[in-house]
């Protein structure tokens, strides 16, 4: 299948170039970028102009920060293209409702992944934790923005979702291996003084979890989650991708880079299988962050 990826940055050129180029289920056909390119690929600057030229590409992958995501993947779905959506799938609930109307309407596939689920060791903390009871957990997510997102003002914009643009890969695990519904009760939103959206945040939920997000990690960078059940204790660490049992190391492995192929592998069966796939869960968690949330003031952050 064709594809154009839209919004030629970085995560497009760290994962998306190199695992369509390893898959033999998709042509990267087309990329749309106001100034980046892929060597050998046709560019666009415009998303308008490649769906008018390019009735051929079939499927838009959308690698663009949130805000500006929506009306590209709109103009894609209007356009009858099937939409693959990087995460956080919007910058609102809303949008990402009407999206998922629209591909309804039109009959095509709309996906919004979350590269998190696919780590190494999610799916065997999924299985371990089916029929047990959790009775307390606490994430750990604490990174350097200035290593991992380096100048990308857009982050602490409104919409942006401050620390919440990795936190909510830490949410997308815990919605997918709990084997109950979660609610947030409380949370403490720290913002820089000069910024539209948190540097930290500390959150509260009903089932005895706690989260701890901080985007101004130096030194080790700590991508954990711990939880004590009825039947003894699961960790997941590196993000998902090791898994420890009762304190011992039980599988998985430190790599990033099955994520996104297996994502893109889902995204190949949805659209032979004309399916959908949209989980907003993560999502409602941060929303209700942001609506229950104090707000405290911090030092201000430039990069
Ligand atoms: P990025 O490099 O800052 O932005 C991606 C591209 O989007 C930019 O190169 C830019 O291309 C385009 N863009 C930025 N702002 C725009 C605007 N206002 N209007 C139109 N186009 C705009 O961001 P990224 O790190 O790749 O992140 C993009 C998405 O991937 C985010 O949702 C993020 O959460 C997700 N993600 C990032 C990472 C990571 O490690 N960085 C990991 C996983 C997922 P042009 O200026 O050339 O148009």
């Amino acid at each position: 299948m064709k594809v154009a990826l839209v919004g030629i940055g970085k995560i497009a050129l760290d994962q998306h170039v190199p695992a369509l180029n390893a898959s033999a289920d998709w042509e990267l056909a087309a990329t749309v970028s106001r100034s980046g390119t892929v060597p050998g690929v046709a560019a666009f600057t415009r998303i308008e102009d490649m769906l008018a030229a390019r009735p051929d590409i079939e499927v838009v992958s959308l690698a663009l920060p949130p805000v500006p995501r929506f009306s590209a993947a709109e103009a894609a779905l209007k356009a009858g293209r099937h939409v693959m959506l990087e995460k956080p799938p919007g910058a609102s609930l809303a949008e990402v409702h009407a999206l998922e109307a629209l591909a309804r309407e039109k009959g095509v596939t709309l996906y919004t992944t979350w590269h998190s689920r696919e780590a190494e060791a999610v799916a065997a903390a999924k299985a371990w934790l089916a029929g047990k009871v959790v009775k307390s957990g606490h994430i750990t997510w604490r990174e350097d923005v200035r290593k991992w997102h380096p100048g990308q003002d857009w982050i602490f914009e409104a919409g942006g979702m401050g620390v919440f643009d990795p936190g909510i890969n830490a949410l997308s695990i815990l919605t997918e291996i709990l084997p109950v519904p979660l609610h947030l009760t409380g949370a403490e939103l720290d913002f820089p003084a000069n910024r539209q959206a948190p540097i930290a945040a500390r959150l509260r939920f009903a089932q005895g979890i706690t989260a701890d997000f901080d985007f101004r990690q130096e030194g080790p960078q700590t991508w954990d989650m711990e939880f004590a059940t009825d039947a003894g204790g699961i960790a997941l660490r590196m993000g998902g991708n090791l898994l420890e049992i009762n304190g011992k190391p039980a599988g998985g492995e430190n790599t990033i880079m099955g994520e996104y192929p297996a994502l893109y592998a889902r995204m190949a069966a949805l659209v032979r299988a004309g399916g959908r796939d949209v989980d907003l869960r993560p999502m409602v968690l941060v929303a209700d962050a942001f609506t229950l949330g104090q707000r405290v003031t911090v030092a201000p952050f430039e990069f």
